[in-house]
């Protein structure tokens, strides 16, 4: 738990919560923002994150990273960072967990794929039904939010885990206009209104942003190797790369042997998440001492603060970029992102046709494409390949 005393005064501190959608009794024990973290890890979408794809095909190898160890890798990063920087942990652990919740099956083709759907059935703008499509496409972030406001249904009281403010302001990363203006409608003041008055969420959103980055970068490294799409070779020509294995090779010479490839590798992960996250932590620091902040609602009208020194940010460029090309963009990766989209498309057509085909309480929902999107959002990568085997009588990718 988080001491209350040791908070900056520039972090969210849990008495200081603008509340729950339904307001509800303290815990007699816990703060706020740990039952929030308590609620994530028992929800079902937390859950079905062990069985949902960050970039490898669940079915590809039982080693690679899924959103659940992405998830606790974040969660990890961003704690280490806000208990030097005084920041809430629980919150943060709250934000991190959650962040990901409302991503579909088989990562970013699922979701490319379930936007597609959606903007070729959804009237445009303007003529939206408030009644039954207050969302334009399908944005996982928002998705996420939605999880946690809507989707869960385990409360008696209501829909949704029913978190603090601060939790749902960090799970909503990015929102486009449309669907910030529809938030806004629905909850005037609310989590929507950032996006179009253009101020900055709390400092403990700020950092699960970064966390996620410098993560997912370190652990692509380590699963794009594992997978043998990319080389320790190839890698080399990344200066930042270059350097910590450099800084390695010279501490542990023995590592150069190709027996021990592995083990340099996590070597230079290892120094490579160091060194970005004591990077964030100065580089923060400064900008706090800058800044001078003295409450949350002085981060809020800010310009962000937490951050990476500019020489960090322009030295992992490149190492983004080579992901990028090399990686996300291997053959190998993108025709199974073009068999995930099928799978996902020929999912919608058939329950947009045959609600019935889906669990009772979506094909009982008047916004019939939204709940097909849910429903399909939901799923787990083999859950989807299931159902779309059971519906189509074709299988695509392994059961
Ligand atoms: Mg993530």
């Amino acid at each position: 738990m988080t001491l209350i005393s040791a908070l900056a005064p520039y972090a969210c501190h849990p008495g200081e919560s603008r509340g729950r959608r339904y307001p509800e009794q303290a815990a007699p024990t816990r703060t706020d923002f740990q039952r929030d973290r308590d609620r994530i890890v028992h929800s079902t979408a937390f859950r079905r994150l062990v069985y949902k794809t960050q970039v490898f095909l669940n079915h590809e190898g039982d080693l690679f990273r899924t959103r659940m160890t992405h998830s606790l890798e974040v969660a990890q990063l961003a704690r280490s960072i806000a208990r030097a920087l005084r920041l809430n942990e629980d919150l943060v652990e709250a934000i991190a967990l959650s962040h990901d919740l409302g991503h579909t099956p088989f990562g970013h083709a699922g979701q490319d794929a379930l936007n597609a759907c959606l903007a070729a059935v959804l009237p445009v703008q303007g003529k939206r039904d408030p009644e039954h499509e207050d969302w334009l496409g399908f944005e996982h972030n928002l998705q996420s939010l939605r999880v946690v406001d809507e989707l869960e249904h385990r409360y008696a009281p209501f829909d949704g885990l029913n978190l603090c403010f601060e939790t749902r302001e960090g799970i909503l990363k990015h929102c486009s206009a449309a669907n910030a203006r529809s938030l806004e409608a629905i909850e005037p003041g609310g989590v929507g209104l950032r996006f179009l008055n253009r101020t900055q969420p709390s400092l403990e959103a700020q950092l699960c942003n970064l966390a996620d980055e410098i993560a997912y970068n370190a652990h692509d490294v380590d699963d794009g190797v594992r997978s043998g799409l990319i080389s320790l070779e190839q890698l080399q020509e990344i200066d930042l790369f270059e350097r910590f294995r450099l800084q390695t090779l010279a501490e542990h010479p023995h590592l150069a042997r190709p027996t021990h490839q592995r083990r340099l590798l996590y070597e230079v992960i290892r120094r490579l998440l160091s060194a970005q996250v004591y990077d964030v932590m100065e580089a923060t620091r400064a900008a706090l001492d800058r800044c001078q902040p003295d409450s949350v609602q002085a981060v809020r009208q800010a310009v962000p603060l937490v951050c990476f020194s500019e020489a960090m940010r322009s030295a992992a460029a490149p190492l983004k970029q080579f992901l990028m090309q090399r990686l996300y963009r291997h053959p190998q990766v993108t025709q199974m992102t073009g068999l995930a989209q099928q799978v996902v498309r020929e999912l919608f057509d058939a329950y947009s046709q045959q609600p019935q085909e889906m669990r009772a309480s979506f094909a009982a929902r008047p916004d019939r494409h939204r709940a097909v999107a849910d429903y399909i959002a939901g799923m787990t990568d083999r859950f989807a390949s299931k159902e779309h085997f059971r519906l189509t009588g074709v299988t695509l990718l392994p059961l």
